[in-house]
Parts: C-alpha cells; structure tokens; sequence
C-alpha cells in the first residue's frame, strides 16, 4: 500500500534530508498547487541566520510514495544550496516520473490545465496567490474567497491593478512583477484591489465613485502606505 504524505508530513521530510546534508536545521513550508503538469519549485528566504524554504508541489505529485519524496527534497535542496545531488536520487525520481502512469497523470494535467498557463498568478519573481493570502490574513481576517488572479498587460501609467467585479478577477500589472519592485509594493496593489472587493463603489450625484472617502481611508490602514505609494508615483 502507498502511504499518501500530507504538507506537515512533507515538511518533516524535507527537515530531515536537510539535516541528514548539513547537520543543521532549517524550516520548510510545503504546499500542493495545482499547476499544469508534474511541475516543482524550491524558493529560499534567509532572515538573519535562519533559513526558510518553501516549497511548491503539483498536486498531481500527491499520490507518489516517500521514497520518491525523499529523492525529489534531495534534488531540490542540492539545486538551491549549489551542490551536486547524488545520481542514486536523480534515478529514482526518473524511475517515478517516467512510469507511465505519471506521464498519463502529466498529461492529464497539461490538457486539463493547459490554458490556465497564461493566466498563471505566479509570475517570474512574485506569486500573486501568495500576495492574495497574505492581505487577506493580515487585513481580512482570511475571510474573502479568492478570486481569479491574472498577470495583465494592465493598464496605465497611474495603475497597476484592476478589478473586474463581474468575472470576480484582479488583474495586477506585468510591470511589477521584476525583482526590482519590493515585495511590499506587490501586497500594496493587491490590498487595493482586494479592498475593491470589500467596499464596492457607491453612487454619488450619478458618477460611480470608486475611491471614495471610506475607501481611501481602508487604503491608508496599509502598514507601508507611504513607501508604497511613493514607489508606485516614481515609477507611473
Ligand atoms: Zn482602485
């Protein structure tokens, strides 16, 4: 029988090959998404001394057994530390990745998922699903559903991020999504938009009005309003 591994099993997978490597300890955060194909990420945040992994699973990976889970933390730890994995992990995670049935379930993913590659709300630098839950724990109580975040061509000089009501979608400007925009920056748009979601607008003497004074002051509760809007003006 094929034990399925949970997000904190994994994580504890992922401690230990680290340590078994290093010697040392390090947090990991693992999570199932559901990407297009058998698809996995590493990503490394250093704070001070500590370091904290996260990694980024398909889902389509949830039924395969330790054993592959344990060559896969070693390939992805060995890439991000720029170390050589041993070739003993690299042939057991091609054993389980060629089996065909993976490749049934790879396709099945790619066909099922394939167009959501474009409107993918992970970009080249910054994920907007994780901008999304991070606003919506620390402003909204984690209480908004999520809507269809996309990456667009948006919009103009003045702003970088819109919201459709009707289709329940953010669009955030392709524009920040560059290592040389803060993270901060990022959140910024979003709780904007996400704000949208929340206030709606109201009518006043027949014009729509968007912005409106409750609105605008939600939008200055942000913790780093000032920096952020700044940083939006320079680069408008
Ligand atoms: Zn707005």
């Amino acid at each position: 029988m094929v034990v399925v591994l949970n997000s904190d099993e994994l994580e504890l997978v992922y401690s230990r090959v680290y340590h078994d490597i290093f010697n040392k300890n390090a947090e990991f955060v693992v999570k199932y998404y559901s990407y297009a194909g058998l698809k996995s990420r590493i990503k490394l945040e250093s704070r001070f001394m500590k370091k904290k992994f996260f990694i980024k699973l398909s889902d389509g990976f949830v039924d395969f057994p330790e054993t592959f889970h344990v060559a896969l933390a070693h390939i992805l730890i060995s890439k991000i530390m720029r170390r050589e994995c041993p070739l003993s992990y690299k042939r057991i995670y091609r054993k389980w990745v060629n089996l065909e049935s993976s490749e049934n379930i790879h396709m099945d993913l790619k066909r099922s998922r394939g167009h959501s590659i474009k409107d993918c709300p992970e970009g080249k630098v910054y994920d907007l699903s994780d901008s999304f839950s991070r606003m919506n724990k620390y402003y909204f109580d984690g209480v908004l559903s999520v809507p269809v975040l996309k990456w667009g061509n948006v919009i103009t000089s003045r702003k970088f991020g819109h919201y459709d009501p009707s289709n329940h979608v953010i669009h955030v400007s392709k524009t920040l999504d560059s290592e040389n925009v803060p993270l901060f920056v990022v959140d910024f748009v979003m709780y904007h938009e996400m704000l949208h979601i929340v206030v709606g607008s109201k009518k006043k003497r027949c014009n729509r009005v968007v912005h409106s004074a409750e609105f605008r002051g939600l939008e200055k509760k942000y913790e780093s309003f000032d920096e952020a809007k700044a940083f939006l003006e320079k680069l408008g």
